[in-house]
């Protein structure tokens, strides 16, 4: 069993229930219901604490992590990246708009994305967003003509394809040639934007950022990636005179989703990716700029969880079992997406044998919502609470209503206190916009 609680947060009581956070989730999932969403409040804060000092200690006081905030995005969120000191990155006006609402200045905001709409780029510039990060010529032009039109300079920094596969699923994968973000190194779209950028009268370009992928285990991914950027950064120098103030590397460090996964130690990784990219400034004989990173999923992933009722259980003689439980796809549509790996636990039985094979599925009428096929757990029983691990990332920030399901609510545990930072959802809610 033990080997299960693949974070240092999990627990299992004298009940033999699972703690979250040293918090009893049984007693949780009878008090708010489920689905629930669980998070560790005070793991989210160590790593955002941990992601600043260890980034000062690597690439120098100036340097800074931007929480991604896509991976997990509602308002309370964002005043604890406030507190803590973060900076945000946001890819809509929707996560910007939540933001400012939650009191988190946009002067502290970076916008992504490929398809920044005109209305994107607008209400981002008039709320004073700090760097668009931008993905294209025609972007360019779009967000020079608005800055003139407002009479303003804009800083910007360009999203640069580097051509690295990190070796991760597919559908994850961003930074290579053919990708859908981006300039390529490779075809020379990136010196070419570049220089483009370079005569745009109301843009100050600043710099350069890079995204290669999501779930990264191996440094060598980000070292290859910076081997580009910097040879980059120097070409750039010498046949334009640009001297690049900042290097945004993305994000994407792994996080352990299940026990067969390392467990990383992000200071030691930050310290490889620094020592490599302070050898490249050498060798290029470039000033260090000032370094970026957007850590989303290493940020909330481990510290959240999920809680399920169990309802039907189901042998197919000869073939599989099915669990089913009252969310799936609509709140975490992962494994339908990308097959990804989870750890499950039945929470209220967390100190008894795995002696289940089963597949978890959710409850809406498509096949291919499950939670995770063919896992061992504790002899489930109708009306027992299962929970799933590593939630924090891309659960409730990628759910839906289908099948009019409404959303679980998010609850924090700080400190042994648990408060209610999203509410759940109402049929009345799911329908609010709705005319008859
Ligand atoms: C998704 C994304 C991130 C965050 O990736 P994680 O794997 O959650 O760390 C950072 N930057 C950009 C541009 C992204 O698209």
């Amino acid at each position: 069993m033990s080997e299960k609680l693949i974070c240092k947060n999990l627990g299992i009581n004298e009940k033999g229930h699972l703690t979250l956070a040293g918090v009893d989730t049984v007693s949780m999932a009878e008090k708010y219901g489920t689905p629930l969403y669980l998070l560790d409040e005070n793991l989210i804060r160590e790593r955002c604490r941990l992601y600043i000092s260890s980034m000062k200690k690597h690439f120098g006081e100036n340097s800074a992590p931007l929480y991604a905030s896509k991976a997990l995005s509602f308002a309370y969120i964002y005043k604890i990246m406030l507190e803590e000191g973060m900076g945000i990155d946001v890819v809509s006006s929707g996560e910007l708009y939540t933001a400012m609402k939650a009191g988190f200045p946009a002067s502290k905001a970076y916008f992504h994305g490929n398809n920044k709409t005109d209305t994107d780029i607008w209400f981002a510039m008039d709320n004073g967003i700090s760097f668009f990060v931008v993905d294209n010529e025609e972007e360019l032009s779009v967000i020079d003509t608005a800055a003139k039109e407002r009479g303003i300079k804009q800083k910007i920094l360009l999203r640069i394809t580097p051509g690295i596969d990190p070796h991760t699923f597919k559908a994850v994968v961003t930074g290579n040639v053919d990708s859908k973000f981006g300039a390529a190194v490779e075809t020379s779209q990136a010196f070419d934007i570049t220089k483009l950028a370079l005569t745009k009268e109301n843009l100050i370009l600043e710099g350069f950022h890079c995204h290669i992928g999501s779930q990264i285990f191996e440094k060598e991914p980000f070292c290859d990636a910076a081997d580009i950027m910097l040879k980059f950064l120097s070409d750039v120098k010498i046949q334009l005179g640009f001297e690049t103030k900042v290097l945004n590397l993305g994000g994407g460090i792994g996080v352990r989703y299940t026990p067969e996964q390392p467990e990383i130690d992000y200071d030691a990784y930050l310290g490889e990716i620094s020592t490599h990219i302070r050898h490249l400034c050498d060798k290029h004989n470039i000033k260090l700029p000032q370094v970026l990173m957007e850590p989303g999923r290493s940020i909330v992933a481990d510290s959240g969880l999920t809680l399920y009722t169990a309802g039907s259980v189901k042998h197919i003689t000869g073939y599989k079992s099915y669990v089913s439980v009252d969310g799936g796809m609509t709140d975490n549509p992962r494994y339908a997406l990308y097959q990804s790996p989870y750890t499950v636990i039945v929470a209220n039985k967390a100190d008894m044998p795995e002696t289940l094979k089963c597949t978890i599925a959710g409850r809406c009428c498509e096949s291919g919502d499950l939670i995770q096929e063919d896992v061992a757990i504790q002899d489930v029983k109708r009306g027992n609470i299962i929970a799933v691990l590593t939630t924090g990332a891309y659960n409730y920030s990628m759910a839906s209503n289908y099948n009019r399901l409404p959303k679980p609510p998010i609850v924090m545990l700080r400190d042994g206190v648990d408060k209610t930072a999203v509410e759940r959802e109402t049929y009345n809610d799911v329908m609010k916009n709705d005319i008859l």
